[in-house]
């Protein structure tokens, strides 16, 4: 392994380390002060074969570093989700560093360059050195890259070379050592405590407590700490020029993917930032040909559409992806190739993979070598074009502070059906540094009229690219492998439109119009004064989310809620009636003025029957170990302070009626993994005997806990495990989804039309069964395809079923690659359609192919089972938090499912 070290020097490095000899070697050695290795600090060569230094050592030598050198700024920036320290290391020249404050501000300035002139910029684009952010490890078990950095500050912690004197003289690197440092404890301290045992050597669960490998697609709905840490305590407050995100991929594709990305773009990326991607994508790439390190391609399947995973090109930085080949499930040890002998990766050059790799081996020390010279070519990059870099980033905010291309700007009407959600998605904006204003009287935009208290959000500003691609709605491009053929699916998802996700009424202003607006510094929901304690009841109307936070607190201090099974007097079906005591007052207040509820008082019980909720619904969360769809169920149920647990396999052994009011099964829990569970002989009983499987008798069981009165709610493709569990009447309505072309593992040349016949055909004849797949897809009917790969979809939803009490009669809904459903004949099991698709215009933002199929078809469907209540939800309604208007669809049910029938005589008793 020492021969790595050797080689990740670069070319003019080592040949000036030759020509200075030893000497002079031994004499800067004896002058500087002694600063430890990382080698030395952690006892084995970064990068051996095994081994993989721990996060809170890491920090350890980051701090030593930085009371050893002045060159390199250590601090802990805050605490993560689960605890740990999450930290920020500034490096650069000690000039530099004394004058940090100077160079943010000139940053802040030319992020927001309004007033300036194209002189003032340049003079400050002078002065000014760009800021390089490069955070390792936001996945965990991507390991390489959170050990390369170590040898990356190392370097630039102590050596003289010019290429790195060069670095520090002309830019300042800021670095996040982990993006999730809990993942860095949980999977490294589970690879040392399975050494040498038949336990599984890979951390089961998920690597960050809630999200898991989602960390990254939370970057346009800020959820987790460790998002909002990096945006307001590092993007936002320090203004980089670049981000550089390390990644590493699976070990059978080309050995490192560097920019520039595949098709599609979002368009509202300037055009700067894109070719800002390309260029120092391409400056890696030289410099990892150039050091002889083979498989580096570019224009792999990598694309640039979902802010989920990209804020900072929304904010005047390229994103610089680097995905390095991992060694998959072996982590830190070595990958070699099953058919033996048989160099890994795709073997024919293209343009955009000029030498693939020669090896039937893949070690740590190669990825930590890969990424090394990765990191310091983009830094050595930038450092060298300095000035360019700065004056671009200014030319992009500039540009967007002028945006005359419309829309002049979304409307956010003063009237919104939930207040909450207004206020939710106006904080996300403000969170992301948009400036939000507010009417302070009436005005007419568009021909209509807006009340005064409306919002507007004008798209000529600095971050007018990020409001725009958050509040228009979604074109994603046709792409298709080949004319005609199947699609190309996106990397991740293609619909993200915020108000649509939230629930709030937004209208796009094409035109300039003119309105008295003031600038709003903190959002906050707009609240209605509490009425004076009531004789009766408090009544609350079903129409808010937030209304759940108000349920679960008032369940938690024992306070009864009833249901209004119908409207009455003006007030809707699902009406939450709650009798005014001295214990409901301070809890309602509280959540009127936090959540922006509307709360009336009632000196009358109303005359009208409905449901009592059981006191302290309990809900058991089924979350299969690794299952990030019932992670992000966790964090959404305590976000609401919902009574719950996790359902372990030990429950079994006793009642679950006794132990649960309500299970949860999130998409992803199928019938396979509840009977198997977690390998019983690769996962040790002590730690992880919960997510063990249940066996055919607990299978039986969940059933029983249903007929017994029990709820069971099922979303995405758990809707097939709760329908062969209980033989409910429903069957899939749409067909196959096509075989998925990518994203490729193999070189790939940019989907364009031609490219990709080249690349379909190229693909096809590399093997007999692809090329027999691919013959059979371009005869197949077109009109059998159906592909919907992550979009907003319209539907209609029955607001007189409990399930969607408060939902308005349409709405979009969330569509990942989901199914759809119709009723079949069924026995003993009462079935009623809470929502289904309607026959035209179901598409509202992202991609949908075949949207005949969906015509008239149910999505969520309710069902009586014996003595119990299931509800299926055919789509992701719950998709990663993001839908949230459609939260209220599993809350409603969560409550109602246990809740009592009471006479209008019996309501408030
Ligand atoms: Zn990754």
């Amino acid at each position: 392994m020492a021969k790595h070290s050797l080689r990740s020097l670069p070319i003019l490095a080592l040949l000036l380390a030759l020509a200075a000899g030893p000497a002079a070697a031994q004499s800067a050695q004896t002058a500087a002060p002694a600063v430890q290795t990382p080698a030395q600090f952690f006892g084995f060569t970064i990068g051996a074969d095994g081994e993989l230094a721990r996060y809170p050592r890491v920090l350890e030598y980051f701090s030593l570093l930085a009371k050893q050198t002045d060159r390199v700024k250590f601090e802990v920036i805050g605490k993560t989700t689960m605890g740990n320290d999450y930290a920020l290391l500034r490096i650069s020249s000690p000039q530099n560093l004394a004058k940090f404050d100077r160079l943010v501000e000139i940053n802040r300035r030319l992020a927001d360059p309004r007033g300036l002139s194209e002189a003032e910029a340049q003079a400050l684009a002078s002065e000014g050195k760009p800021f390089y952010l490069v955070y390792a490890t936001i996945h965990s078990t991507e390991v390489s890259n959170g050990q390369a950095v170590l040898t990356v500050v190392h370097r630039l912690a102590t050596e003289n070379s010019p290429f790195i004197k060069e670095i520090l003289d002309n830019s300042v690197i800021l670095m996040v050592p982990s993006q999730n440092p809990d993942g860095q404890h949980l999977v490294i301290d589970h690879w040392y405590k399975t050494k040498g045992t038949k336990n599984a050597r890979v951390y089961p669960d998920l690597y960050h407590k809630y999200v898991g490998h989602d960390d990254n697609r939370d970057w346009f709905m800020f959820t987790q700490k460790e998002t909002r840490m990096n945006i307001e305590l590092v993007q936002n407050k320090y203004k980089p020029i670049i981000s550089h995100d390390m990644h590493q991929q699976g070990p059978n594709g080309s050995r490192i993917f560097v920019p520039p990305f595949t098709d599609p773009f979002d368009p509202n990326i300037h055009p700067l930032l894109a070719l800002g991607q390309a260029t120092v994508g391409q400056a890696m790439a030289s410099a990892l040909i150039g050091e002889k390190k083979e498989g580096v391609a570019w224009l792999e399947g990598y694309d640039m559409w979902s802010p989920a995973r990209q804020y900072m090109v929304y904010h005047g930085q390229p994103r610089i992806l680097t995905e390095i080949a991992s060694s998959g499930g072996n982590l830190a040890d070595p990958y070699v190739n099953p058919q033996r002998g048989r160099p890994l990766g795709p073997q024919e050059p293209h343009w955009n993979f000029p030498v693939p790799y020669s090896k039937d081996t893949w070690t740590l020390g190669q990825q930590v070598d890969y990424g090394v010279t990765a990191a310091l070519a983009g830094m050595s990059h930038v450092a060298k074009y300095g000035h360019e870099w700065l004056y671009n980033f200014y030319r992009v905010h500039r540009d967007w502070a002028a945006n005359d291309k419309g829309p002049f700007a979304f409307i956010v009407p003063a009237t919104q059906r939930d207040q909450f959600a207004t206020y939710e998605m106006l904080e996300i904006l403000e969170f992301a540094d948009v400036e939000i204003h507010r009417a302070t009287s009436a005005f007419t935009a568009n021909g209509r009229q807006y009340p005064s208290g409306s919002y507007v959000i004008k798209t000529a500003q600095p971050y007018g690219a990020f409001a725009k691609t958050m509040l228009e709605k979604q074109l994603y491009p046709d792409l298709r492998v080949f004319p005609g053929g199947p699609p190309e699916p996106p990397y991740d998802v293609t619909g993200h439109t915020l108000w649509m996700l939230m629930g709030v009424t937004v209208d796009e202003a094409e035109q300039a119009f003119d309105a008295p607006l003031e600038r709003v510094t903190a959002v906050k929901p707009i609240t209605a004064a509490s009425p004076a304690r009531p004789k009766a009841a408090y009544l609350v109307g079903p129409e808010s989310y937030g209304v759940f936070k108000l349920v679960a607190a008032l369940q938690k201090a024992s306070v009864p809620v009833f249901r209004a099974g119908a409207a009455f007097a003006g007030h809707a079906a699902g009406t939450f009636i709650i009798p005014s005591t001295s214990a409901s007052q301070p809890i309602v207040e509280k959540a009127a003025a936090d959540l922006g509820l509307v709360v009336t008082g009632a000196d009358r019980m109303p005359s009208v029957s409905g449901f009592r909720l059981k006191p302290g619904t309990k809900v058991g969360l089924w979350r299969a170990a690794g299952n990030m769809p019932g992670g992000w169920l966790m964090w959404l149920l305590e976000q609401y302070g919902i009574n719950h647990e996790v359902v372990k396999a030990q429950d079994f052994a006793g009642d679950l009626n006794a132990k649960y009011d309500v299970i949860l099964l999130p998409s992803g829990t199928s019938k396979a993994r509840i009977l198997n569970g977690l390998d019983r002989e690769r996962n040790d009983p002590a730690e992880w005997s919960w997510a063990y499987g249940v066996g055919e008798a607990g299978w039986t069981k969940l059933k029983t806990f249903v007929e017994n009165g029990g709820t069971l709610l099922a979303i995405g493709s758990a809707v097939e495990t709760a329908t062969e569990l209980l033989d409910l009447p429903i069957e899939k309505a749409l067909p196959e989804a096509p075989p998925r072309f990518g994203p490729a593992t193999a070189a790939t040349p940019a989907p364009t039309a031609a490219a990709s016949v080249d690349r379909a055909l190229r693909d096809a004849f590399s093997s007999p069964a692809r090329l027999m797949q691919t013959l059979r897809d371009r005869v197949a009917d077109p009109t059998s395809l159906f592909f919907c790969p992550g979009s907003l979809l319209q539907n209609e939803f029955d607001p007189t079923n409990p399930v969607a009490w408060g939902m308005p009669e349409a709405w979009p809904i969330f569509f990942e690659s989901d199914q759809a459903y119709r009723l079949r004949p069924g026995f003993g099991v009462e079935t009623q359609v809470v929502s289904r698709y309607p026959r035209e215009k179901i598409l509202q933002s992202g991609w949908l192919l075949g949207e005949e199929y969906l015509k008239d078809q149910a999505n969520v469907v309710s069902f009586r089972v014996g003595k119990g209540y299931a509800v299926t939800y055919g789509s992701q309604v719950d998709f990663r938090t993001q839908p949230r208007a459609t939260f209220k669809l599993i809350f409603n049910a969560m409550f109602h499912g246990p809740s009592a029938a009471v006479t209008a005589a019996q309501m408030g008793k």
